[in-house]
């Protein structure tokens, strides 16, 4: 992201711009695992310059970015849980690739404080799904610093290996 003072690009995880020192502002906005609403995770995707198409349950919503990979984000509020998948398919699958993928999830998994990222597979398809639990609170910048851990990680690794968004 970009400090909104001097447009320095920061990391995201950045509580103080590293060039002009003001206080980063965006995403710091908090809620209490309990209250959590699909509203609130919906705001949230938009701020990240998703499109969102909401499901007609009304408990989850498709997020689809035009430089990303599109992500089901589901709420559970009596499992009191999030997930976030990415649901993939592979031209052509081989056990040295999926070996790469192993460990781009093992690596964002050794990075992500909030939730772990597990990848399974079934014929063609990949999925990479990640449970976050609703703790106490859950800061917007948490999620932020998870999909941020997602497009680092594992994105790039699936960019070389041609897997593409179904
Ligand atoms: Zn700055």
């Amino acid at each position: 992201m970009k400090c909104e003072k001097c447009m320095a690009v920061i990391a995201l995880d950045s509580k103080f711009c590293p060039n002009c020192g003001e206080k980063v502002q965006m995403f710091t906005e908090g809620i209490n695992g309990n209250e959590i609403s699909i509203e609130w995770l919906i705001d949230l995707f938009k701020k990240l310059a998703f499109e969102i198409e909401l499901n007609s349950n009304g408990n989850s919503f498709l997020a689809k970015h035009k430089e990303s990979y599109d992500f089901d984000v589901n709420l559970n509020k009596s499992l009191k849980v999030i997930t976030i998948g990415s649901h993939l398919s592979m031209k052509q699958k081989n056990i040295s690739d999926m070996n790469k993928l192993q460990d781009a999830v093992a690596k964002a998994n050794s990075l992500s404080c909030l939730g772990i990222f597990s990848l399974s597979d079934n014929n063609k398809l990949l999925n990479i799904v990640t449970h976050i639990n609703l703790t106490e609170l859950i800061i917007e910048r948490d999620i932020v610093v998870y999909l941020d851990i997602f497009e680092k990680s594992i994105k790039h690794i699936m960019d070389n290996l041609g897997i593409m968004k179904i």
